[in-house]
C-alpha cells in the first residue's frame, strides 16, 4: 500500500502575462517570418520553454554579434527581461530587424528610472547584480547614473558614492516583497526625501506567487518550487516558503529532480511554479508523486489573475 500524501497546489502559479507574451512573440515570429528567428538571451528563464522554441526554429544567442551579418529579413527578439539601450542601438547599426519582448512591467520601470533621471535625480536600483533585468534597467541610463543596492548592508556604503543630487529608487520586478520592504524602509529612514515609484515595481505575478506560498508554507512539511536555477522569482519562492514555516523547501526544474529522501515521512507537500515554468511541468511532478504515493490534491487559490499584454504591432493583423 502506498503512503498517503496531500499536495497543496498554489494558485496562482506558473506563467505570468509577460512570459506568456514573450513566448507568443517568438512563436508568432517563427510562423510569420519562418526559421531561424534569433533570440538574444533565453527568452524566459526555463529550459523546457527554450528547448521547445529551439525545436521550432529559434536560435538563442547571448550577444548580437553571434548572429550572421546577413540576417536582416527575419527578426531578432530581445528577451522578456529587458535590454540595455545599447542593444537596440547596436541592432539598428547592424541593420537588424528586431522585436522587443521586454515585459511591459519591466519597461514601466525603465521609463520611471528615465523620468527621475531627467528630473535630476540619482537612481538607486534595488535588485540582484547578475540578473539580466538589472543589466537592462541600469543600461537605460548613462554610466554612473544608477547605483545598485542588493542588501541592507549596501545602504551603509551608499553615502560614499552619492553626491548631493536628489534620490529616487526603482526595483527589479521579481524580488522578495518582504526583503525589499526592509531595504526600502531603511532607504527612506536614511534619505527621507527619496522618491518612490508611483506604483510598486515588484510585479503582480511575483507578489501573488509569494502570497500564495505564504498561505501554504505553514501547512506543509515540504515545499516544491518548479523553476530554473537562474529564475529570480522562483528562487524567491523557496526563500518565502522557508521563512513562512515550511520545514523544507527546494527548487526543482522537473519531476526527475525530486529528491525522494526529502519526502520520507512528509504528510503534506506544497507545490508551486515560478513565473517562467509551464503548467506541464506541474502536471508531471504530480504524476511522479502519484506513482509513489496515494496522492490527494487541493488547490489553494489566493486570487484569480486576468492580466494579459498585447503583442507588438508588427505581429498583429
Ligand atoms: Fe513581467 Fe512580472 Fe512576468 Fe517578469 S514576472 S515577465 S515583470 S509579469
Amino acid at each position: 500500500m502506498k503512503d498517503k500524501i496531500k499536495i497543496l497546489l498554489a494558485a496562482p502559479r506558473g506563467f505570468c502575462a509577460g512570459v506568456d507574451r514573450a513566448i507568443q512573440i517568438v512563436e508568432q515570429a517563427l510562423e510569420r517570418f519562418g526559421a531561424p528567428v534569433y533570440v538574444r538571451h533565453e527568452i524566459v528563464h526555463n529550459r523546457h520553454v527554450v528547448d521547445a522554441l529551439r525545436k521550432k526554429g529559434a536560435v538563442f544567442v547571448e550577444e548580437l554579434d553571434e548572429i550572421p551579418a546577413n540576417h536582416n529579413t527575419r527578426p531578432v527578439i530581445f528577451s522578456a527581461h529587458g535590454v540595455p539601450k545599447k542593444v537596440p542601438e547596436q541592432a539598428e547599426a547592424l541593420n537588424m530587424f528586431y522585436i522587443d519582448a521586454t515585459c511591459p512591467l519591466v519597461s514601466k520601470v525603465h521609463r520611471e528610472a528615465e523620468r527621475h533621471y531627467k528630473n535630476g535625480a540619482h537612481i538607486i536600483l534595488i535588485g540582484h547584480r547578475h540578473h539580466p533585468e538589472v543589466a537592462g534597467t541600469m543600461g537605460q541610463l548613462p554610466d554612473g547614473a544608477v547605483t545598485l543596492v542588493e542588501t541592507i548592508e549596501d545602504i551603509d556604503n551608499l553615502a560614499a558614492v552619492l553626491n548631493d543630487k536628489p534620490l529616487a529608487y526603482v526595483t527589479q520586478t521579481t524580488l522578495s516583497v518582504d526583503d525589499t520592504a526592509d531595504i526600502i524602509r531603511l532607504l527612506q529612514t536614511r534619505f527621507p526625501d527619496i522618491k518612490a515609484p508611483a506604483r510598486e515595481d515588484i510585479c503582480y505575478a511575483t507578489t501573488n506567487r509569494q502570497e500564495a506560498v505564504k498561505i501554504i508554507a505553514p501547512q506543509v512539511d515540504v515545499m516544491l518550487v518548479i523553476g530554473a536555477p537562474n529564475s529570480s522569482n522562483s528562487n524567491r519562492l523557496v526563500e518565502v516558503a522557508l521563512n513562512y514555516g515550511a520545514e523544507k523547501a527546494t527548487l526543482i526544474e522537473k519531476a526527475a529532480d525530486i529528491d525522494w529522501s526529502m519526502l520520507v515521512r512528509a504528510g503534506s507537500i506544497g507545490l508551486t511554479a515560478g513565473a517562467s515554468a509551464p503548467e506541464i511541468l506541474v502536471r508531471q511532478v504530480i504524476d511522479a508523486l502519484s506513482e509513489r504515493f496515494d496522492v490527494s490534491v487541493e488547490e489553494v487559490t489566493l486570487r484569480e489573475e486576468d492580466v494579459t499584454f498585447k503583442l507588438p504591432r508588427v505581429l498583429l493583423g
